[in-house]
């Protein structure tokens, strides 16, 4: 039996893992005690197991021969490979190579995959899937505190507080252990749900235990804007606070004249009175005014869009005024969502950051992170481009004609998925590492099939900023191999400059010196500190420091200690509703699958309760349209079109659908959602997009 996380969402809930003792048969799991999950796991934690037994498991590399995947031996598989990249290097030079990346890898392999893309490929192109998952969130916290810590505080911090909200995110539904943590607003009535839909996070505010704030889709800045407001006019602001941790006050205070509650009430849909409440709920919560804690969370409902930043920024300035940031038992936080989306992007997988949490663009940490790596600082490539302008980019004159993809599945997640997968299949060369045949795989040139989270050791950075070691549990099945063998061996057959560990223990040692100095600062800590049972959280600059498990006490990571207020405007959805379009299409999860479904939709039990896309519509909406429930649906964009089972409740707005986007095929939402990036972050705007619907008569 071994204890280690849950291979999925950022809340990485502790589970044990038991081998029955037959090569091949489904270990059991039982879930442990743990600050975050406290003893729960969800549908998919409880099932995680199945995946590691799936039968359509890959077990030998895969090439493409007249236009199908073969079986083949790794050597003819990562010598092609290798041959194929040399060769396009000898031609195009070194940007003719893309790598793209996973919010699941583990830090080790984060770092280790952004090495070797900037020193055995030597290219600039590297960028992951967390960038369309917490960007907008990461810039924003960036831009006020200097510093990008999910929570920046630990989860169990919730617990007493008397009031959270929730800003487009749905904890109840996507990591339902997390909904323990609400316990002091569900007692005092607290709870402050912002979703144009009535999502089991939504509904715990029933009863009076709270406020569910049902904005139309795109207006969530508009309304934090308008609280903000209400928090000046009202008296409510905590300016003792804000004359002491921060700046820009003044700007900020003239950028709110112009939101009154009326003009927030007519850009958002939600009701004034409903506006003030939520204002001096929160403001009766605060230190400032003897309540015992106030929160402001943002998810992917308030991010995913093309002025994500901006959204952000609003909440940080809504938590700012409350006095809420860098106090215990309060404060501003992002829910992170995929299982390391958090490491990731510490560790250098992002287009324009170096491990540290580091800017490429640093000569400084240029340096240091050239020195570790043993290069010359000017053989370090530069910021290459994010996500969706990567895959834009991909088989254009003087663009990547190769790409390799680890732990991401973009042929299902990608905005504008039809078009920016046109771009993939017009590669030279597709290289998918997954442990089955994803979307993404069976359209790759070369397969390699590699192990699973409980078939190796490897440590995630939770939605908390604090390390895990998820321990291997069991044996991988014969012919897989890890990412890091695969990157190790095709680093010397590329003829890298440095060699490339396959073992996480070794690369984790030179990942925490890499990072030493920087914002994320992993330098004291190591497996064995892990393995000891410590509860760590970064920044941990020495083998003998506690870790940080409340980042902003005593100053914020900016040159002056102080947060800093940027006003921010409205700034509609890129995509205008019509008289043809004339319906917002918002996209979200539901509690049996995960991201892109290549994992969950391969568990029965999941798959059995949620087979297949459907469309959530208000039922007179759905009257009008003449559509029933359980009709098929047709879903336009101008984009494209995807296909879903019609499904009727009263718990959405009237201009308003939702889909959930683990499907692939005709499911897939993501053929109709938007690329349109926010100009900060990069994130697409895959949470608004005007849509139009139909029934399939005949269906
Ligand atoms: Fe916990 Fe998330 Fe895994 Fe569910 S999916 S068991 S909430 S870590």
């Amino acid at each position: 039996m071994t204890a280690t996380h849950c291979p999925y969402c950022a809340l990485q809930c502790a589970m044990e893992v038991a081998p029955t003792g037959t090569r091949g048969a489904t270990p059991t799991i039982t879930p442990l005690e743990f600050p975050t999950n406290r003893g729960r796991l969800c549908q998919k934690g409880w099932t995680a197991a199945e995946v590691l037994t799936t039968p359509d498991r890959l077990t030998s590399p895969l090439i493409r021969r007249d236009d199908e995947l073969v079986p083949t031996d790794w050597d003819t598989a990562l010598s092609f490979v290798a041959d194929t990249l040399l060769r396009l290097r000898a031609d195009h030079g070194p940007e003719s190579v893309a790598v793209f990346g996973g919010g699941g890898l583990t830090n080790e392999k984060a770092y280790q995959l952004g090495r070797f893309a900037r020193v055995a490929l030597a290219t600039p192109n590297i960028d992951y899937n967390g960038r369309f998952c917490m960007s907008s969130a990461a810039a924003g916290g960036r831009r006020a505190f200097g510093l990008d810590r999910g929570l920046p505080f630990p989860l169990t911090d919730l617990d007493g507080a008397d009031a959270i909200v929730l800003v487009g995110s749905n904890p109840a539904e996507t990591m339902p252990p997390f909904v323990t943590h609400l316990a002091g607003t569900q007692e005092g009535g607290g709870l402050i749900v912002v979703d144009p839909r009535r999502t089991p996070t939504a509904a715990l505010t029933s009863d009076g235990r709270g406020l569910h704030l049902s904005p139309l889709p795109g207006t969530d800045l508009v309304l934090l804007l308008g609280l903000t407001q209400i928090l000046w006019t009202e008296g409510l602001v905590d300016r003792d606070y804000l004359a002491e941790r921060a700046s820009g006050v003044d700007e900020l205070r003239a950028s709110m004249a112009a939101w009154w509650p009326e003009r927030v009430e007519r850009v958002t849909g939600v009701p004034v009175a409903d506006i003030r409440r939520a204002a001096r709920l929160l403001a009766a919560a605060s230190p400032a005014r003897g309540g015992r804690g106030a929160y402001v969370l943002t998810g992917r409902g308030a991010e995913q869009h093309a002025h994500g930043t901006d959204t952000v920024t609003a909440a940080v300035n809504l938590a700012l005024c409350l006095g809420l940031p860098g106090r215990v038992g309060s404060g501003y936080g992002c829910l992170t969502g995929q299982g390391n989306g958090q490491g990731g992007r510490e560790h250098g997988l992002k287009a324009d950051q170096l491990p540290g949490y580091r800017s490429i663009s640093d000569p400084a940490a240029r340096a240091h992170v050239a020195e570790v790596w043993g290069i010359d600082p000017d053989s370090l490539p530069g910021p290459g481009l994010p996500a969706v302008a990567l895959f834009e980019s991909l088989a254009t004159p003087g663009g990547p004609r190769a790409m390799l993809v680890h732990g991401a599945n973009p042929v299902v997640s990608l905005p504008d998925v039809l078009r920016l997968t046109e771009r993939l299949g017009a590669l030279d060369l597709l290289v998918v590492s997954d442990f089955v045949l994803s979307e993404t795989a069976a359209m790759a040139d070369v397969v390699l099939p590699v192990t699973q989270w409980a078939e190796e050791t490897g440590t995630m950075t939770n939605l908390e900023g604090r390390l895990l070691l998820r321990a291997q549990a069991t044996e991988p099945p014969v012919g897989v191999r890890t990412e890091l063998e695969v990157w190790s061996d095709l680093a010397e057959r590329l003829g890298s400059p440095i060699p490339f560990s396959p073992d996480p223990a070794v690369v984790f040692d030179e990942l925490a010196r890499a990072s030493a100095g920087g914002v994320a600062d992993y330098s004291g800590f190591s497996h064995a500190r892990l393995r000891d049972g410590e509860a760590l959280y970064w920044p941990c600059p020495a083998p003998d420091h506690p870790g940080t498990p409340r980042v902003f006490l005593d100053r914020f990571a900016t040159p002056d200690g102080r947060a800093v207020l940027h006003p921010v405007d409205q700034a509609p959805p890129d995509d205008a509703l019509t008289p043809e379009l004339p319906l917002y299409l918002v996209t979200g999860r539901v509690l049996q699958h995960y991201q892109s479904g290549a994992q969950t939709r391969r568990v029965p039990a999941l798959a059995d309760v949620e087979p297949e896309a459907y469309v959530e519509l208000h039922p007179l909406l759905a009257g009008r349209l003449g559509i029933g429930a359980g009709d098929r649906v047709a879903v336009h964009s101008r984009r494209g079109s995807c296909e879903a089972v019609a499904r009727l409740t009263e718990g959405i707005r009237l201009d308003t659908v939702f889909m959930p986007f683990h499907y692939p095929d005709a499911g897939a939402v993501n053929r109709v959602t938007n690329a349109a990036t926010d100009p900060i972050s990069g994130m697409p705007e895959l949470k608004v997009a005007a849509v139009r619907l139909e029934a399939i008569r005949g269906a």
